[in-house]
């Protein structure tokens, strides 16, 4: 038998130890698990000084895969620009990591299709992923000011644009892996004006041939940021360079109308541990009382499961536990619609538990 996988969570700040506290549970409940807890974020400026000591990063690189929380608060804001501040921590492990690329499923349960701002018939179906390149691009360029003039310079090399394609083609076959739907991966660019848009869809082109079983096309960003809103059910996988994809990530997230839910997953080399995370914050105004919603930590898991440790029977069955759960009208207050009655933290993790 393999040997268990190890796991280091970093519960965080605010609600952060409260969801991820209840993500451990339920990967207890599923299977065997080797954790090891760690501070990281304001916990750790605290008890050491700075949001992420070295022997966290490398508890956290030597890992099979690591969950985190969130980190921040009032607590650590600060405008003396050389105190610690938590989301150094966060930084400070995706460069440790080597992290580079950011995988953002949207995928409205089908109860919760409601809360979306699109009407439910153009929401309803909605399974996709945003895969964007995460250490190149505009916001890693030679940039400065002079005078009245400012410039920010874009740049990509055939290497980074490569392995984040490669990303790309393998994500959409895990998870088409067992549907019997044909994968697909969509480029997003700016072909018809940027040079470094011209080399990408060149280098996502040339890859294409090494992923025969997925279908690739291309879309111009201006026409994806349109797409995306009026047949995001059309959508498999999306993989696209920083900035766009920092936007159309953002835009995504939207489609599903709750940030409670959205999970996400930061990816570096192969075989390389990986960072699993919900998109939400510390959410200091709710810390504490036992009525955070836990599923887009849940739904993180999830990802470690099937992106992180190739365990996708696992995740599949996380996802369908919150799906039945949700469709039973349970909810937390982020949730429920007004008049709704909801149910605290550990209600409705006890309730996807019992599901699995
Ligand atoms: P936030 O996401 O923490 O909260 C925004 C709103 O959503 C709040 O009303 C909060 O109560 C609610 N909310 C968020 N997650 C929820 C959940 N799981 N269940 C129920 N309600 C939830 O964003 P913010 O208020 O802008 O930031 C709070 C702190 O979190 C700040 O210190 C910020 O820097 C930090 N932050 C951290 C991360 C991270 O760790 N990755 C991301 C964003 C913000």
């Amino acid at each position: 038998m393999s040997e268990a996988p190890c796991i280091v969570l970093l519960p965080g700040d605010g609600i952060g130890p409260e969801i991820v506290g209840a993500a451990r549970r339920l990967l207890e409940a599923l299977g065997e698990f080797k954790f090891s807890e760690e501070l990281m974020g304001g916990c750790s400026i605290d008890a050491h000084g700075t949001a992420l000591t070295d022997a966290v990063l490398e508890t956290c690189r030597g890992a099979d895969a690591v969950l985190l929380g969130a980190v921040g608060g009032p607590k650590w804001d600060t405008t003396d620009p050389d105190a610690p501040r938590p989301e150094q921590g966060l930084l400070g492990l995706r460069k440790g990591m080597g992290l580079y690329a950011n995988l953002r499923p949207v995928r409205p349960s089908p109860a919760l299709v409601g809360a979306s701002p699109l009407r439910p018939d153009v929401i309803v179906g909605t399974d996709l992923l945003v895969v964007r390149e995460l250490t190149g691009g505009i916001y890693f360029g030679d940039s400065g000011r002079d005078g009245d003039t400012a410039h920010d310079t874009c740049e990509y090399s055939v290497t980074e644009i490569e392995r984040i394609a490669r990303v790309g083609f393998e994500a959409a076959r895990r998870r088409a892996a067992g549907s019997g739907s044909k994968p697909r991966v969509t480029s997003v660019d700016k072909a018809n004006v940027l040079v470094t848009s011209r080399l990408w869809r060149e280098v996502v082109g040339r890859v294409a041939p090494d992923y025969p079983d997925v279908e690739l096309d291309h879309l111009l960003v201006d026409n994806a940021a349109m797409q995306l809103v009026s047949r995001p059910a059309d959508f498999d996988v999306i993989v696209t360079e920083n900035l766009f994809g920092d936007i159309l990530s953002d835009e995504s997230a939207m489609l599903t109308g709750s940030l409670g839910m959205l999970p996400s997953a930061s990816l570096g080399a192969d075989g390389d541990p990986g960072l699993f995370e919900p998109v939400h914050g510390s959410a200091p105004d709710i810390a504490g009382q036992g009525i955070a919603n836990p599923l887009a930590t849940f739904l993180s898991a999830a990802m470690m499961l099937r992106h992180g440790l190739d365990r996708a029977d696992e995740a599949a069955r996380i996802e369908s536990a919150v799906d039945a759960v949700l469709e039973r009208g349970l909810r937390t207050p982020d949730l429920a619609a007004a008049g709704e009655s909801a149910v605290g933290s550990d209600e409705i993790a006890d309730a996807v538990i019992a599901s699995l």
